[in-house]
């Protein structure tokens, strides 16, 4: 028998925020569910047997015309759309930088309002990936992060704090805002934008933070991007991409129903308690468990279990066998994710020929999607390590970005 040699695992911590979110006393209404709207016409005097009328009008002019000022609302009365703007704005996080590559990647840095305590404001990136019929927004649902994956720069940074249901619903307004991607927008000269109706066709929550640990914020916001009244992106072309949540994947299957990604990284327990360290608490098996109960997964609508390619790592032909062993009888698709290198990380990116070869080894085992990879050798990948929207995009997180982009729909 050969002996393995125990390597000190990182820790398991769960980061607590650093901040609350307190709302500015001129509230913005992006966010609100459609009773939280009707509160708020209560609180403009709107009398009840009015309200839901005056809601539909409200989120037609918000989430489906994309009005950024009350005045446009000429569906309302004057005096309505006065007392309105007295209390409250349409405020979303606002564009402070802006990065277009050749390939028509455009990545912004958002600006969220300040805290009440600190008064400091807080950046987020949201990344777009157009192609040729669809464009995918990669959004962001906290300022830092709750975990602290190895690999991951997010992981070693503090989690500031979660985001509001209506900043991570803005992040989407702010892209469209800024594609014209409304009725009668103006849509950008430079760039690639999809020949179809909509330039943000899919989203994906796959920018800084992990989803399932602001789960509420992040429910809503999902339930108001996917509403057919409004932005009308349906939950097939939404996907959420958690490290392993474990109970709250049963809640999202419940309470949200979009896409599912898994960012599993390895296939035994010892190498993923390093990885990705929330592993100790939710191992592998349990993991496998919440896939194998996700309602609706089906070979239609397949769960996307993403792999970062770690040289000497994880990217061995065993652990390839090992993967697509591991998910035997789950309706998957697996996204290789080359390793997007940062300053300080002891981690390298796998040579292309390893990722080529275990590229071939799922793809022989059928689970590279067959729409897209129709010979296999596609890398699939995602990205959380976003840069500052200010520094150059490099090939690799280009490719990387691009490749998040994949979904079936
Ligand atoms: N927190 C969630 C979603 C954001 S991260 C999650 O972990 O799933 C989105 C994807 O990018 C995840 O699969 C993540 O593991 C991966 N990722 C993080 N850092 C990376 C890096 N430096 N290179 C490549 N992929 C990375
Ligand atoms: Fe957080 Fe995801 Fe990065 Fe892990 S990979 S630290 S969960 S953002």
């Amino acid at each position: 028998m050969t002996s393995t040699v125990q390597t000190a695992s990182a820790p398991f911590v769960e980061k607590a925020p650093l901040e609350l979110y307190v709302a500015p006393e001129k509230p913005s209404l992006i966010g609100l569910s459609r009773g939280e709207l009707s509160d708020a016409l209560g609180d403009a005097g709107v009398p009840p047997a009015q309200r839901k009328m005056r809601v539909q009008q409200l989120w037609h002019w918000i989430y489906y015309r994309g009005s950024t000022s009350f005045d446009d609302m000429t569906t309302m009365g004057k005096d309505l759309r006065a007392a309105l703007a007295e209390r409250f704005t349409l405020a979303r996080p606002e564009v402070v930088a802006e990065q277009v590559s050749v390939d028509g990647t455009r990545k912004w840095l958002l600006r969220l309002e300040g805290d009440s305590d600190t008064k400091l404001p807080h950046d987020v990136e949201c990344v777009y990936i157009p192609d040729t019929e669809r464009g995918t927004l990669c959004v962001s649902s906290q300022v830092g992060c709750t975990l602290t994956c190895t690999f991951c720069h997010t992981g070693t940074q503090r989690l500031v704090r979660n985001l509001t249901a209506g900043e991570i619903a803005g992040q989407v307004l702010a892209a469209r805002d800024r594609l014209g991607d409304w009725p009668g927008g103006t849509r950008p000269t430079d760039g690639v934008i999809p020949s179809g109706e909509r330039c943000v066709t899919n989203i994906v929550m796959m920018g800084m933070g992990e989803p399932l640990y602001n789960f509420d914020a992040v429910r809503d916001a999902i339930l108001i991007m996917s509403d057919g009244e409004g932005i009308g992106i349906s939950k097939r072309r939404i996907t959420l991409s958690t490290s392993g949540v474990v109970p709250n994947i049963e809640r999202a299957g419940a309470e949200i129903g979009c896409m599912l990604a898994i960012s599993l990284h390895a296939v035994r327990d010892e190498l993923r308690n390093e990885l990705v360290p929330l592993n100790r608490k939710y191992p592998i098996a349990q993991l496998m468990e919440a896939c194998r109960n996700y309602p609706g997964a089906s070979n239609a609508r397949r769960i996307t279990f993403e792999y970062v390619m770690l040289k000497d790592v994880n990217d061995s032909i065993a652990d390839a066998k090992a993967l697509v062993q591991l998910l035997k009888g789950i309706p998957a698709k697996i996204n290789l994710i080359p390793f997007n290198p940062w300053p300080g990380t002891k981690y390298e990116c796998s040579d292309w020929d390893q990722i080529e070869k275990f590229s071939q080894v799922v793809f022989d085992a059928g689970y590279a999607s067959p729409v897209r990879t129709p010979r296999g050798r596609d890398i699939f990948a995602a990205c959380g390590q976003l840069k500052s929207a200010t520094e150059k995009m490099s090939a690799r997180e280009r490719m990387a970005l691009r490749a998040m982009a994949m979904t079936d729909e």
